[in-house]
């Protein structure tokens, strides 16, 4: 069972766009580690369908499907229900709520400093990122791990930047809105007393920062849905043995005889990553010396992406056969997070005198 927070467990908050079937990528990037995670940390995981209309906003026919084939892979790669709680940001409108009251106190500026608005302003140019939404999702993040509590967020080195700006959002809030009056009395006893300082409504979350394995996709580019060189958890093997024979190599390896390298070889990464010690040994003196042909490489590495995906994929057939089972544990997980979430937002709306209790107009005070 999930633990509660007086057990002591520090809260982790992570959340992964709704983009659809994930890539080994995601895999290496983020969800082995969430999984390694599930068990020293008490973990809410989210798929971020609002993140992703800030660039996907024109068509949204395939978000709700996407959303399900991110939870089907998140079980596939052994995230579990019982150890963490896996939800739909959608489905915990609370997040919106703290956003709209994150964007009345964060200046313009820190959102138009942010590395990655700027870089992807630059990059982006097929679709018109000029919205509101799209500037704002900064402030979205802040209020999806703030909202929680959360800690920790576990982040590669290029997401630190927003994970600082959520610890100035908190910390801006925290000085606007501090909590002052009277800690609530032992139960029977009426008063309770006087708050001996002000409370703050938020702690200031630390990044997590996660080892960022370099995982190339099939042309060498780093792997990515938009480069189209992505090989996705779901790949059969037939698929998978076929997208490696055409993966690049080190262009040093013109000819069988030409001695490669693969520490500037793809093929030579993803068997740094996925296959075992005696394996990798194997490439390197072969690459070295040219004792073994780019085709023999690419089959053992395929073996290997092969072992690790196989159990992946049985365990997503249970669920693919039956996706309510999957939509279910999302509904659970939606309805342990609103608690939390909700808990908050009643302290939010003390701290900032807008709770929604009746109290008496402060002229009529007193009168009764
Ligand atoms: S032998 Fe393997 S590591 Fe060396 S260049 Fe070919 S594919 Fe890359």
């Amino acid at each position: 069972m999930m633990a509660s927070r007086n057990q002591q467990r520090k809260r982790v908050l992570s959340g992964m766009r709704s983009t659809g079937k994930l890539h080994l990528g995601n895999y290496v990037g983020a969800l082995d580690n969430w999984v390694r995670m599930q068990d020293q940390y008490e973990c809410f995981f989210f798929v971020a369908d609002w993140h992703a209309l800030t660039t996907d906003y024109a068509d949204t026919s395939q978000v709700k499907q996407n959303s399900l084939e991110v939870l089907l892979d998140w079980l596939a790669a052994g995230l579990d229900p019982e150890r963490c709680t896996m939800f739909i940001q959608s489905h915990v409108p609370q997040h919106a709520e703290l956003h709209l009251l994150f964007s009345m106190i964060t200046p313009l500026g820190w959102l138009e400093r942010v590395p990655t608005y700027k870089e992807q302003r630059e990059n982006i140019t097929e679709k018109d990122l000029g919205t509101y939404g799209f500037l704002g999702y900064p402030v979205l993040q802040a209020a999806d791990i703030l909202v929680y509590k959360g800690d920790f967020v576990p982040v590669g080195e290029d997401q630190v930047p927003h994970v600082e700006l959520t610890r100035e959002i908190a910390r801006r809030f925290n000085m606007f809105y501090p909590r002052v009056g009277r800690t609530p009395p032992p139960p029977g006893i009426p008063g309770g007393v006087p708050m001996t300082g002000p409370r703050l409504v938020f702690p200031e979350p630390q990044p997590l920062l996660t080892p960022a394995a370099k995982l190339p996709g099939t042309d060498g580019r780093k792997m990515s849905k938009s480069y189209g060189n992505t090989i996705l958890l779901t790949d059969p093997e037939s698929v998978v043995r076929q997208k490696l024979k055409t993966m690049v190599t080190d262009p040093a390896r013109v000819r069988r005889t030409d001695p490669g390298n693969p520490d500037v070889c793809p093929v030579g990464d993803l068997h740094k990553i996925f296959s075992d010690r005696e394996t990798n040994a194997k490439v390197d003196i072969g690459c070295r010396s040219a004792g073994i042909g780019c085709i023999e490489c690419k089959s053992w590495a395929a073996d290997s992406l092969v072992q690790v995906l196989k159990p992946m994929q049985e365990r997503r057939k249970k669920y693919e056969d039956n996706p309510r089972l999957a939509w279910d544990i999302l509904e659970a997980g939606s309805e342990r997070a609103s608690k939390v979430a909700s808990g908050t937002m009643n302290e939010v709306r003390d701290a900032m005198k807008m709770s929604l209790k009746y109290e008496a107009p402060s002229s009529a005070q007193g009168a009764k």
